[in-house]
This record gives C-alpha cells, sequence and structure tokens, in this order.
C-alpha cells in the first residue's frame, strides 16, 4: 500500500506547518492560516511568530509580514 503523503497533506488542512518556524499550526489558538497574496498557497503562522512579526518566504518567492 503506497500512502500518499502529498494527498494526506492536502486532506488535513487544519494540520498546517508554521511557514516561519515550522511547527505545526493549531487553528484558533491565535494562529493564523491565510492564503499567499501571489499563487494562492495557504500557508500557516504560529501565534508566536505572530507577534513576533517574523517574515514568511512562500515557495513562489512571495515575501510577506
Ligand atoms: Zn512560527
Ligand atoms: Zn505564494
Amino acid at each position: 500500500m503506497v500512502i500518499d503523503m502529498e494527498a494526506q497533506s492536502a486532506t488535513y488542512t487544519d494540520k498546517l506547518r508554521c511557514i516561519s518556524c515550522g511547527a505545526y499550526v493549531t487553528i484558533g489558538a491565535g494562529s493564523v492560516k491565510l492564503p499567499c497574496p501571489e499563487c494562492g498557497e495557504v500557508v500557516g503562522r504560529c501565534a508566536r511568530c505572530r507577534i513576533l512579526g517574523k517574515k514568511y518566504n512562500c515557495k513562489c518567492g512571495y515575501e510577506g509580514p
């Protein structure tokens, strides 16, 4: 049996990783998920990185606050 990790991660959209620090993001605990303004890819940001105002780099090359 082959497990398709891509399909699996796409299914569990609430199991996002913070794009800045890589931590798993739990939506509703001060964390957010937002679509990249450039490509629409949904990225997660944890509460800590939001507070610190860390930049993120989308895989499309977009850099956002
Ligand atoms: Zn983070
Ligand atoms: Zn993007």
